[in-house]
C-alpha cells in the first residue's frame, strides 16, 4: 500500500478520539473552558446521557466575535504562546484542542459575547465545517451546545454505554469541578431535571459543596485539613478528610486535585490511605477531597491529552506533604468514639496526649453495621492492630433502652455496652442460618407458585454457578432460559421480599468482592440474606424485642462483630468510666 497523507477530516477525527472519549469528556472540556474564562456561574445541560445533547453555558469573559471561528482551529488557544509557557501553566486548558476535537465529532453551536463587544457571535459547525455564522444577542459569556456526539463515527458511538452510565460519568466530572472550584456555582440538569447545584459561595466554602455532593451528614462530618505549618513549604495541602468512622469499600471516594485539576494518581491516593493507617478496618478506604497546590513549574500536566495525569518534579516531597497533612489532621481533629473523645481533655504534654490517644483508639472496639455508609455507624476500628477481645461471648446484659433508634444501651458486670441493633441482629441471624445449614434443616419457604425472575446478565451467570450452595441455604431455583431463573423457594428469612432484589443483592455482594471463592460462597450468600433480613437502624424496638436480641447475641460465638467483620458494639469498662469522670 502506498503511503498517503490522511485527509484533514480523518486526521482530526483520530486526534479527537484522544480528547473526546465519551459525553462526559465533552462536559469536562467545556467546563474547563468556562472556568478558565473566569465564569462564576456554569450551567450544564444534558439529554440522553449527553449522547443527544450537551450544553454548557457560562458567564465568563466570552470570545471576541472576530475570534470565534479561530477558537475551533486545532492548536488555537488564548492561554499559551511560547513553549516556555508550558513550564508555568495556570489554566486548565492550554493545548487548544478541545473545541476542534469536539467539533470534529459532533454538531456544535457556539454562542459567545465578550464584555467588550456589543453583540455576540453565533457559529454552527458540523464535523468542523462552519454551516452558520451570524450575530447574536446574549449577555457576556459563552454557551456551547454539542449535539449528536459521534454522529460521524459509528464505531465510537457503538462503544458508548447505557444512558445511565454516561450520565454517571458526567455527574462525576461535574461534582469534581464543583469541589475544586467552590467559588463557582455549577448547575447540572439531565433531561430537564436539575440534579445537582453547588452553592458557589466562595473559595473557602468547600464544605458547602461537599454537602451537595455527599449529603448533609457527610458534609458535617468531614474534617478540614489543618495547615500543619506548611506556610513555609511550596507544597500546600488543603481540603477535607472523612473521620475514620466514615469508610467505604473502595477508593472511589478519594478525590485529588493538583493545582485545581482533578487527577488520578495512585501514589497520592496511597499517601492518603496510609495516613489512616490503623484507623480504618482493613479493606476499607477513607473519604477525602484533597487539593494539592505546587508552583506550576514543579508539575508537568502535559502528560496526556485528557490531562488527568500529572508528573511532579519531586514526587516524594508531594507524597510526604499529603501524608503528613492528613495524618496530622486526623490525630488532632478526628472525632473519636465517645470514650476516646474525653481523652483529649487530659492533662499532659501534647505529644504524650497524642500517643495516649492513639493507644486508646487502638483499644476501642466500637460499633458498626451493614454496607450502607451512614455517618456514625462505622467508627474507628484499629483493625490489624487491635488485640482480639479477651472473650467473644458476652456476659449477661441488662437492657437499659434504645438510643437514637439505632443502638441498644445495655449494662453488664463489666460496664456499659452500646450495641448496634442492625449489626447485632445480622450476627444473630448469620450464626443461626449457618447452624441450620449444618443440621441440613435450613428453613426454606416455597413461593405460592414458581416465579420466573429476570436477572441482569452478571447476576444470572454468577448465581447459576452456585445453584447447589444456594439450594443448601434454602434457594430452590433453576435456569429458565436467557437470564431468567425460575424461583420455587427462598430462605424463610427473606421469603417476604422481592425475589429479584434478593438475588441481585447476592450477585452484587459477589461482584463487590464478597468473593464467591470455593468454600466462601455459602458465607457470602448467608451474609447477604442476613443483611437484608436484619432489623435496620431507625427501627423502633420494644423493650422485649431488645431483650430478645441481646439474649440471642449472648448465645453467639462471635458476638462482637457482625458477619462482615465489623464491630457490633462499643464497650466502656467500669474502669474507663471511672477514669473519664476523674474518680
Ligand atoms: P484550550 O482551552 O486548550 O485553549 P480549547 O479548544 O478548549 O483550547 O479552546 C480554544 C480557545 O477558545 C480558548 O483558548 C479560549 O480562548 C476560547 N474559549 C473556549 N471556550 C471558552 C469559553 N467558555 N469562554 C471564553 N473563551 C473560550
Ligand atoms: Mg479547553
Amino acid at each position: 500500500m502506498s503511503i498517503r497523507v490522511l485527509t484533514e477530516e480523518v486526521a482530526s477525527q483520530i486526534a479527537a478520539g484522544e480528547v473526546v472519549e465519551r459525553p462526559a469528556s465533552v462536559v469536562k472540556e467545556l467546563v474547563e473552558n468556562s472556568i478558565d474564562a473566569g465564569a462564576r456561574d456554569v450551567q450544564v445541560e444534558a439529554r440522553g446521557g449527553g449522547k443527544q445533547l450537551i450544553r454548557v453555558s457560562d458567564d465568563g469573559c466570552g470570545v471576541p466575535a472576530a475570534d470565534a471561528e479561530l477558537a475551533f482551529h486545532r492548536h488555537s488557544t488564548s492561554k499559551l504562546t511560547t513553549a516556555d509557557d508550558l513550564i508555568r501553566i495556570t489554566t486548565l486548558g492550554f493545548r487548544g484542542e478541545a473545541l476542534a476535537s469536539i467539533a470534529a465529532v459532533s454538531r456544535v453551536t457556539f454562542v459567545t459575547r465578550s464584555a467588550d463587544d456589543t453583540v455576540g457571535a453565533l457559529l454552527r459547525l458540523e464535523g468542523l465545517r462552519v454551516t452558520t455564522r451570524q450575530e447574536s444577542g446574549r449577555p457576556p459569556g459563552t454557551a456551547v451546545t454539542v449535539e449528536d456526539l459521534f454522529f460521524n463515527i459509528p464505531a465510537r458511538l457503538k462503544f458508548l454505554r447505557t444512558e445511565r452510565t454516561e450520565r454517571r460519568h458526567i455527574d462525576s466530572w461535574l461534582t469534581r469541578y464543583a469541589m475544586a472550584y467552590p467559588e463557582v456555582r455549577f448547575t447540572l440538569n439531565h433531561d430537564g431535571r436539575t440534579v445537582f447545584q453547588s452553592p458557589g459561595l466562595g473559595p473557602d466554602r468547600l464544605r458547602d459543596v461537599l454537602v451537595e455532593v455527599y449529603g448533609l451528614e457527610i458534609g458535617a462530618a468531614v474534617i478540614e485539613i489543618l495547615p500543619n505549618g506548611q506556610l513555609a513549604s511550596s507544597i500546600q495541602v488543603a481540603g477535607f478528610v472523612g473521620p475514620p468512622s466514615l469508610h467505604r469499600a473502595n477508593r472511589g471516594y478519594i478525590t485529588l486535585f493538583v493545582n485545581g485539576r482533578w487527577v488520578q494518581d495512585i501514589r497520592l491516593s496511597y499517601a492518603i490511605i496510609q495516613a489512616y493507617h490503623t484507623l480504618l478496618p482493613s479493606g476499607r478506604y477513607p473519604l477525602a477531597v484533597v487539593m494539592v497546590c505546587v508552583p506550576p513549574e514543579e508539575v508537568d500536566v502535559n502528560v496526556h491529552p485528557a490531562k488527568s495525569e500529572v508528573r511532579f518534579r519531586d514526587g516524594d516531597a508531594v507524597f510526604r506533604a499529603v501524608q503528613k497533612a492528613v495524618r496530622h489532621t486526623l490525630l488532632e481533629r478526628s472525632p473519636v468514639p465517645i470514650a476516646a473523645r474525653a481523652l483529649t481533655a487530659w492533662p499532659g504534654s501534647s505529644a504524650q496526649r497524642q500517643s495516649e490517644r492513639r493507644e486508646r483508639l487502638a483499644e476501642l472496639r466500637p460499633q458498626s453495621t451493614g454496607e450502607q455508609l451512614r455517618f456514625g455507624e462505622k467508627p474507628i476500628d484499629g483493625a490489624g492492630d487491635v488485640r482480639a477481645p479477651s472473650k467473644d461471648r458476652l456476659p449477661p446484659l441488662r437492657v437499659v433502652g434504645q438510643l437514637g433508634v439505632t443502638y441498644v444501651v445495655a449494662e453488664g458486670p463489666e460496664g456499659l455496652y452500646l450495641i448496634d441493633q442492625h449489626a447485632a441482629h445480622e450476627r444473630v441471624l448469620f450464626e443461626r442460618l449457618l447452624a441450620a445449614r449444618k443440621r441440613a434443616d435450613t428453613a426454606s419457604q416455597e413461593l405460592l407458585e414458581p416465579q420466573p425472575v429476570e436477572l441482569s446478565t452478571d447476576a444470572a451467570g454468577l448465581l447459576e454457578e452456585h445453584l447447589e450452595t444456594l439450594a443448601s441455604l434454602g434457594f430452590q431455583m433453576e435456569p429458565f432460559g436467557g437470564t431468567t431463573m425460575l424461583v420455587r423457594a427462598l430462605p424463610a428469612l427473606v421469603a417476604q421480599d422481592n425475589p429479584r432484589q434478593v438475588l441481585e443483592d447476592i450477585a452484587a455482594a459477589f461482584l463487590a468482592g464478597d468473593a464467591p471463592l470455593a468454600g466462601k460462597v455459602e458465607e457470602a450468600v448467608a451474609r447477604s440474606v442476613c443483611k437484608r433480613a436484619a432489623i435496620k437502624a431507625g427501627q423502633v424496638m420494644a423493650q422485649a424485642e431488645m431483650e430478645e436480641l441481646i439474649r440471642a447475641l449472648e448465645q453467639c460465638t462471635s458476638s462482637r462483630t457482625c458477619p462482615h467483620g465489623r464491630p457490633t458494639m462499643i464497650h466502656l469498662s467500669v474502669e474507663q468510666l471511672a477514669r473519664e469522670f476523674g474518680r
